[in-house]
């Protein structure tokens, strides 16, 4: 097979590394430019999780997503710019500078797979791998105006991701459209001896675009404060479009959104505080002044590899964690977790999918949010389903302001076919 070259007009900044020439072979793949996410493993291509502590780092071996992805013929064309360790929300927080949001440059496109959604949304790729811990995928794809799924934990193998946080993380596809998601979902769910979360429940799925007395549940908490009403609307109206080809719509209540967003806090900098304890300026980066002792060596090399927020995530993190402060915080946070599963439980009794917006508003300008905990707040919408662990999709319904929305399906554990399902019955009605 011929290689795929690649020379893109990189003006969005999507991409921390691209290869000029990406070789391809036959399968389901053959041929398709597909990007990957800067935090998941490429054999002999540098992996830099957007931060400076990974500088030099070339990976020995790959992740078992992109061996799957070479399996399948698809040409791996580059690695994508993203928030730093996927902490954020905008792609700001790269040490390679921030991506530009194709649909208005002057805005962000979200994060943290920021730089997956923005080489979709251009066309300089027709697929990419994002990761979402507590909205990564979904929330950049909401702000490009492309789809985005985050699978059921455990139904894709993280062998090969450089761990944030975990208990939350899955690998997922990004594509402009259902069908794409849905072929890459295919090809990403195998099971992997490798990942001890990985299960085995593979996906094969063809797109049923069909909700004639499907239960849609709305949890009222999805339009209440901090939503902004004219998304809100477009969110409306897109879910009333489902209703009028047949699906039932259900109003309920999600009374875990309350602290929804304290447990995903204080679970993902916990993890995150313990996950990047191995850059320690010997493994991985620059090599350190060996002269100097061990642990002033230690000290310089991270103070100087993290960016800020990351910092201020391993140090949130490290507090949550410590002796004294542990039941305080840590353990209440797995206690409300379990609060926000057991709302999801209680629901899907009733209700076979719950919709809602991805994100409150459409993507903010750059520079826009510097206080961190406004910033935190926008997560709200995306962060139940990590914590719960189910599926998750974002798919385009709409504009404000000019601006893309996403309409947001949630699904039932390993029920990935069904996200799916909706998603493309509402895709399907907009452009019938
Ligand atoms: N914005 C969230 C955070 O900053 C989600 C990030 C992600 O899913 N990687 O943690």
């Amino acid at each position: 097979m011929p290689a795929v070259t690649f020379s893109p007009d990189d003006r969005y900044n999507a991409f921390i590394t691209t290869l000029d020439q990406a070789e391809t072979g036959p399968g389901r793949l053959s041929g398709i430019a597909v990007a990957v996410k800067d935090n998941i493993s490429t054999r002999g291509i540098r992996t830099t999780c957007a931060s400076r502590i990974l500088d030099g780092y070339i990976p020995p071996y790959d992740a078992h997503v992109v061996t799957l992805l070479r399996q399948e013929g698809a040409a791996i064309v580059g690695k994508t710019n993203m928030d730093e360790f996927g902490m954020g929300t905008t792609t700001e927080n790269s040490a390679y500078g921030p991506t530009l949001n194709p649909s208005d440059p002057s805005r962000v496109p979200g994060g943290s797979s920021g730089g997956s959604a923005a080489a979709v949304a251009s066309g300089m790729v027709r697929m990419a791998l994002g990761t979402d811990t507590g909205g990564s995928i979904r929330c950049p794809a909401s702000f490009c105006g492309i789809v985005g799924l985050k699978p059921t934990y455990g139904r894709v193998s993280r062998y090969g991701l450089i761990a944030y946080a975990n208990s939350l993380e899955q690998i997922g596809p990004m594509a402009q459209n259902v069908e794409d998601v849905s072929l890459l979902m295919e090809v990403l769910s195998t099971h992997d001896p490798r990942d001890s979360t990985s299960i085995s429940c593979p996906y094969r799925h063809t797109p049923d675009p069909t909700v004639t007395g499907l239960k849609i549940g709305v949890p009222e908490e999805f339009f209440g404060e901090g939503v902004d009403p004219r998304v809100a609307a477009v969110v409306w109206e897109a879910i009333s479009r489902l209703e009028g080809e047949g699906a039932e719509i259900v109003t309920c209540r999600m009374p875990s959104m309350v602290f929804a967003l304290a447990a995903y806090y204080v679970t993902c900098t916990s993890e995150a505080s313990s996950n990047l304890a191995r850059f320690d300026g010997v493994r991985y980066g620059p090599p350190a002044d060996t002269k100097r002792p061990w642990h002033e060596s230690f000290q310089e090399r991270r103070r100087e590899g993290f960016g800020t927020e990351v910092r201020r995530r391993i140090m949130l993190g490290t507090f949550a964690l410590s002796s004294g402060y542990y039941g305080k915080y840590y353990a209440k946070a797995q206690a409300a977790r379990q609060q926000v599963r057991n709302d999801f439980v209680r629901l899907f009794r009733t209700v076979d999918v719950i919709a809602g917006p991805t994100m409150p508003t459409v993507a903010f300008r750059l520079g826009e949010k510097t206080d961190p905990l406004s910033m935190y707040l926008s997560d709200i919408l995306t962060v139940p389903a990590n914590l719960a662990g189910v599926p998750a999709i974002s798919v385009p319904c709409g504009t404000s302001e000019g601006l893309p929305v996403g309409l947001q399906v949630m699904g039932q554990w390993f029920r990935d076919e069904k996200v799916i399902d909706v998603a493309a019955a509402y895709e399907q009605g907009v452009s019938a």
